[in-house]
């Protein structure tokens, strides 16, 4: 609950006001253009009618909001406030939420079949709206899902991340049992190897850097899951890219058994060339390729159940801990791709 509330009478009752109420600023972090990233004071956001204003207690960084400051991104839109994996008490109830971080039309085509996260219109928090590296951020009503007095901010604030995997998990059509290969050992590849788990296949994590896999041996001793640099087996059902290098494509491919799947979950950050000859391996074994991109509300929903059983697990992915103001220093570690998941803790 609010725990610094101010009191006033009102026709004989009491109001109670929250502080936020009579503050006309507060402290964000705010990309004005490409690579010029401020901590700075910011007026406070105005909610819309059918909006609310969230009191953030913690936001996770992402290696999204490093792409951004530094190369961009096609939703971005600026001068914005970064931060789309969001944990906050609504200043209204008092009860804590997390953030679907889109803002969809229900009206289009891909909203009316459920693919909300592809609206033709969507505003996503953190990259067309400012999102939640601030003190507070108007969300709309219908966007926050509310979390369990048990799980602690710093780990519910993952749900979106783990959303997305769940979404790529989803779309590449990942059947019970399927041997899956997910490239790159970071967080977000160790949260797929999670929902992976969870949806009953069998997870196989690699990446090029022998470090990477060592770095979190502990969470993958907890899920029974396998790291290494290179596997000899050829037998994958599906393969799910968490890592930006167009490699993980061209090594994915010949992971693949015959009429296996590859996700492309994660974008490449270089326009590097594809060969025919790698295409072709797509015509002559018969492999599917999907995409992924965002999650929905209901994958939100499904995360957080996730988070709860597994949060002991979770909390291994956490680097740690940071102050608002600690952001643009961090933000370059973030895309060497060597460091974990840092949550800015309000
Ligand atoms: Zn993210
Ligand atoms: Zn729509």
């Amino acid at each position: 609950m609010l725990s610094d509330q101010h009191e006033m009478n009102f026709f004989g009752g009491t109001l109670r006001l929250h502080p936020s109420f009579e503050r006309t600023v507060m402290k964000a972090i705010q990309l004005k253009n490409m690579t010029c990233l401020k901590y700075m004071q910011v007026k406070m956001p105005e909610p819309a009618e059918n909006e609310v204003l969230l009191q953030i207690s913690h936001c996770a960084l992402c290696r999204t909001d490093a792409k951004m400051w530094k190369m961009g991104q096609r939703d971005l839109r600026l001068p914005r406030i970064l931060g789309h994996e969001i944990c906050g008490v609504s200043t209204e109830s008092g009860r804590r939420f997390v953030v679907w971080p889109g803002r969809s039309c229900k009206k289009c085509e891909p909203c009316r079949n459920g693919f909300e996260n592809l609206c033709k219109s969507m505003q996503i928090l953190g990259f067309h709206a400012d999102g939640g590296l601030a003190e507070y951020v108007a969300v709309p009503k219908e966007s926050l899902i509310p979390i369990p007095e048990k799980l602690p901010g710093d780990i519910a604030c993952l749900a979106e991340p783990l959303a997305c995997t769940i979404n790529a998990m989803v779309s590449s059509q990942v059947l019970l049992g399927d041997k899956a290969l997910v490239f790159g050992a970071g967080p977000v590849g160790l949260l797929t190897c999670l929902a992976l788990k969870v949806h009953g296949s069998t997870p196989y994590i690699i990446d090029i850097e022998p470090d990477r896999c060592a770095q979190t041996q502990q969470f993958q001793d907890k899920l029974g899951i396998r790291c290494a640099t290179v596997f000899d087996a050829r037998d994958f059902d599906v393969c799910i890219n968490a890592a930006p290098s167009l490699d993980t494509f061209v090594k994915g491919l010949d992971y693949l058994k015959d009429c296996g799947k590859f996700c492309l979950f994660s974008g490449f950050d270089r326009n590097d060339m594809l060969s025919a000859s790698s295409l072709n391996e797509i015509h002559y074994r018969q492999l599917k390729i999907f995409g992924a991109y965002g999650c929905t509300r209901i994958q939100m929903e499904n995360a957080i159940g996730i988070l709860v059983k597994y949060q002991k697990a979770v909390r291994l992915l956490i680097e740690r801990h940071i102050r608002l103001k600690d952001v643009p220093a961090i933000l370059p570690q973030i895309l060497e791709s060597k460091t974990m998941k840092f949550i800015v803790k309000f």
